[in-house]
């Protein structure tokens, strides 16, 4: 146990500490019956290679396509690659599947009609692998696909490993003659050096710096500029990764990015669908998606505390986005009022009241919540359960005074300040709103 809590207080990065919780237990038996499920899916043939266009920024024709994997689980339904080739990677996995992903890839583009190049992930584990030249130039001869139409994605992380061995092995692939691209560039190791020697054709904006690039004051835009002088410099292709709306659509253009790569045009797509659209020989998709960039705001309820001065209050918090979210269950709150909001799982975000109608408030959180990487937001650090409980807040404290701190230690419990809604029966109006 102590061993587990070790885990999540590094996966939390430097300096802090972890008290070890059933969740943790949870989730590491879960990730065990998933790594015996991913072993199964491969060995049963369940899994499957999808591919998202890449459009010439130019010529607005798309030119080549990313290979990427997917899994439909059985019981689960799909399962994000984000989150199994990790466990991939570490229960010696990623070798196979990676083979199979290459492998598939090439034969799938060697059935394509024109000179559309597939790119394909290779995990730095594969990197790592002396054999991985001759696996990729096994899977073109088997396929009789041209090297340059295949491209391998690798990330930053082949440079933390001997530069030696790293440059050895970019000048055998090169010698293949694919071609290389450097993926979610800025993540990252990032340091410039590698651009120097390392012999790209192609690095991948990553997607953290479109988002929120067409927000004023964002500095991702120069920071896409520079990246795009950079690689002009070198001689290297870029991709922007991630584009989803218009807007951005329109201000990667203006910077001068010479692909892109995003919702815009279209997600990945099975591989029939892909080759129903090829048949019309030149291929362009007009862009479609909403004008602006909005915070990805959630329409999902969800029951939380707000807890102010010495009182907690159960209200719903719904519509919650990266900044704020709309709580309902206090009447008349005046504005600039601070709550702190108990989302549950040791997720704590102080909030201020910006708008104020009956019982309904519209909170701004101090802290942007951010992606908890299936779909859903959290706030960006959790308290644990021991501290919770500390503090008076376990889950059956909802509506019980928190012991005050400080000067307010031992007066008598003040009377909430704020009335309860009241048409408000919170069981009720939760499956309404559910
Ligand atoms: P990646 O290589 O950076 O791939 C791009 C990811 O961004 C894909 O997620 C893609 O679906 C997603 N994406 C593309 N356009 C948009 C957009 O407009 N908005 C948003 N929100 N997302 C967009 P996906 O398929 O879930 O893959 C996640 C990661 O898993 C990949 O990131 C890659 O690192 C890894 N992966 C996927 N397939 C393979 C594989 O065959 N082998 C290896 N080693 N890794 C893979
Ligand atoms: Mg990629
Ligand atoms: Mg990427």
């Amino acid at each position: 146990n102590a061993d587990l809590a070790l885990y999540a207080a590094k996966d939390g990065g430097r300096g802090r500490f972890r008290f070890f919780s059933n969740e943790f237990l949870e989730a590491a038996k879960d990730r065990r019956i998933l790594e015996e499920d991913l072993r199964d899916a491969l060995a049963k043939n369940e899994l499957e290679m999808h591919y998202q266009p890449i459009v010439c920024t130019k010529s607005e024709t798309v030119i080549g396509v990313e290979a990427l994997i997917r899994w439909n689980h059985p019981e689960r339904g799909p399962i994000s690659p984000g989150l199994f080739i990790p466990i991939a990677e570490e229960a010696n996995l990623i070798e196979p599947i990676g083979q199979f992903a290459l492998r598939r890839a090439c034969e799938d583009a060697a059935s394509w009609p024109g000179e559309l190049r597939v790119a394909v992930n290779v995990s730095p584990i594969q990197f790592g692998n002396e054999a991985l030249p001759e696996i990729v130039e096994a899977a073109l001869l088997a396929t009789d696909l041209k090297p340059n139409r295949l491209e391998l994605e690798i990330t930053e992380g082949v440079f933390l490993s001997d530069s030696s061995e790293t440059d050895a092995m970019f000048a055998s692939l090169k010698n293949l003659g694919v071609r290389l691209a450097l993926d979610d560039f800025g993540t990252g190791y990032s340091s410039l050096g590698y651009l120097r020697s390392a012999p790209f054709d192609k690095i991948k904006i990553d997607q953290s710096f479109v988002r929120g690039a067409t927000e004023p004051g964002s500095r991702n835009g120069a920071i896409i500029a520079a990246i795009v002088a950079l690689a002009e410099a070198v001689g290297m292709d870029t991709t922007a990764e991630g584009i989803e709306s218009l807007d951005q659509l329109d201000l990667v253009r203006k910077l001068n990015v010479s692909h892109i790569q995003g919702y815009v045009y279209s997600k990945a797509v099975e591989h029939e669908v892909l080759c129903k659209m090829l048949e019309a020989g030149d291929w362009m998709i007009e862009p479609s998606g909403p004008a602006r960039q909005r915070d990805e705001r959630q329409s999902v309820y969800r029951r939380a505390t707000a807890i102010h001065e010495d009182h907690c209050y159960q209200v719903i918090v719904r519509n919650i986005s990266l900044t704020g979210a709309l709580m309902e269950g206090l009447v008349d709150v005046p504005l600039g009022t601070r709550f702190v909001i108990d989302l549950g799982d040791g997720q704590i975000a102080v909030a201020t009241v910006r708008r104020s109608e009956g019982i309904q408030q519209g909170i701004e959180f101090d802290e942007r919540l951010v992606s908890d990487g299936s779909g859903g937001l959290c706030t960006r650090h959790r308290v644990s359960q021991y501290m919770l409980s500390l503090a008076g807040l376990s889950p059956e404290a909802v509506n019980i005074a928190v012991a005050p701190t400080g000067k307010g230690k031992g007066r008598t419990k003040s009377l909430p300040t704020f009335k309860v809604a009241k048409e408000w029966n919170t069981a009720q109006s939760y499956e309404q709103a559910a």
